[in-house]
């Protein structure tokens, strides 16, 4: 089952076009089967969860680790120590904290920048005036490789202004310089592919449904 859905989005994307599997609230099992398929890439947002599931599948060697949710301060050490990348990095303080602690642990993860470009108060990340303002101190962070930016489209738009949405990270992405877009979830990557999307992020459409979908929300009035 989940064969037929990887090939269906894979032969779907154009090269350069990555597929992060989000593995949140499935089992360790379904993270295996995909990664005996070759999926390598997963992403997962609340920390407690993501580490059961990072120990149990030690033997994989090469999977690698995103963190996908708000990440509250006191998770930062944690997170860098687990995971690879970041994709929500959502204030300079949060970038500032994770270099310094990355740098600590001798670790260097790679970081995407979210931003916010349509109103919504479930959802944090950075104004794209004020990342302007701040650029070149974040990529200026010693210790974090800033890679490019995150977005995610409110639920409320439809699929053309999604698309006007995802051509909008793109650009302020390229203006910026910087390579990677993670931006498209199950329900619109189609459109994040078209505007130019490096990383997909997708949950329900390789898994099915996540077992307890309450509690991953990306909400980031919630907490871990
Ligand atoms: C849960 C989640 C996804 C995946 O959502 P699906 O609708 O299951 O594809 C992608 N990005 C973030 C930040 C998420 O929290």
């Amino acid at each position: 089952m989940s064969l037929n859905r990887l090939q269906l989005v894979c032969n779907y994307l154009p090269s350069g076009v990555h597929l992060l599997a989000v593995s949140k609230g499935q089992p360790a099992s379904s993270i295996r089967e995909l990664a005996e398929l070759g999926q390598q890439d997963f992403g997962e947002s609340r920390l407690q969860d993501a580490v059961k599931k990072i120990d149990s599948l030690d033997d994989l060697k090469d999977l690698r680790w995103h963190f996908i949710g708000h990440l509250q301060s006191n998770k930062v050490r944690g997170v860098v120590q687990y995971f690879d990348f970041i994709h929500s990095i959502d204030s300079y303080l949060l970038a500032e904290r994770i270099s310094r602690i990355a740098g600590e642990e001798e670790r260097h993860p790679e970081g995407m920048i979210q931003v916010k470009l349509r109103e919504d108060p479930t959802k944090g990340g950075f104004h794209p005036e004020h990342l302007l303002e701040v650029w070149p101190k974040l990529i200026g962070l010693p210790n974090l490789n800033i890679t490019g930016l995150m977005t995610m489209a409110p639920i409320s738009l439809d699929l053309k202004e999604r698309r006007n949405l995802f051509k909008e990270c793109r650009h302020l992405a390229d203006h910026l310089g910087m390579t990677n877009c993670s931006m498209g979830m199950s329900r619109d990557w189609q459109e994040a592919v078209e505007a130019g999307a490096t990383w997909l992020r997708l949950g329900t459409k390789l898994f099915g449904k996540r077992s307890d979908d309450v509690n991953f929300n990306t909400d980031i009035t919630k907490d871990d």
